[in-house]
């Protein structure tokens, strides 16, 4: 999510905005749903996909779940974020929930969405479908590493290939499994990485390298 303040207000553009950047003089995307003309006449377009919303509001008077989550709840990219907050991140959800539910439902971990978890996971070597007390502690820590490093590199490098910024560029962090990759073999083993449609968007995985438990 991205806010602005505009003097008593917020302006927020949630995930699933497309926001573009354009000169005085280019031209102009005809179907929007925000235009802004800033003083030098360039120009800020919206347009919104799916599950997208924008929002005008007065400080505090947002009480928007994924808002608030995005707010409050502690960043994977802090170093809050450590070993023994994600530990009673773990034992504070049913232990009969897969792990895709666990990472990227119910907002526990802001910004970890679908399209992070797939390389997370590979990174881990653990299958989105898994329950989370099937993790040993040794896969547990595992996981909490990969979060950290995956989300890191990805924050570095400009956010994933699969997603588009302010200039409509790639963001210049490859991703290993996504509808990019699909067709690809898998890059450790070689083996045909398999796409699911599980909870609400395509799980991505390799069955030889994230074997479900
Ligand atoms: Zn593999």
């Amino acid at each position: 999510m991205i806010e602005v303040t505009v003097e008593d207000y917020k302006m927020l553009l949630g995930d699933g905005v497309n926001i573009r950047y354009f000169d005085q003089g280019d031209k102009l995307p005809q179907k929007h749903q925000l235009h802004i003309e800033l003083e030098d006449s360039s120009s800020i377009v919206c347009t919104v996909q799916m599950y997208g919303g924008m929002w005008v509001f007065k400080d505090g008077q947002n009480d928007n779940p994924y808002y608030i989550a995005a707010k409050e709840k502690t960043s994977p990219l802090t170093e809050q974020f450590d070993e023994s907050y994600f530990m009673k991140l773990f034992k504070d959800t049913k232990q009969t929930a897969s792990v895709k539910a666990f990472l990227a439902t119910e907002q526990r971990i802001p910004g970890l969405g679908n399209g992070v978890l797939q390389d997370i996971l590979f990174n881990a070597g653990i299958n989105p479908k898994s329950k989370i007390n099937s993790l040993s502690e040794k896969e547990q820590k595992k996981l909490f590493h990969c979060i950290k490093q995956t989300i890191w590199d990805m924050a570095e490098n400009g956010g994933r290939d699969t997603e588009k910024d302010l200039f409509n560029a790639s963001g210049g962090y490859k991703t290993v499994l996504s509808n990019k990759t699909v067709k690809s073999p898998c890059p450790v083993c070689g083996g045909t990485i398999v796409r699911q449609a599980y909870m609400g968007g395509n799980i991505y995985y390799c069955p030889e390298c994230q074997p479900q438990k």
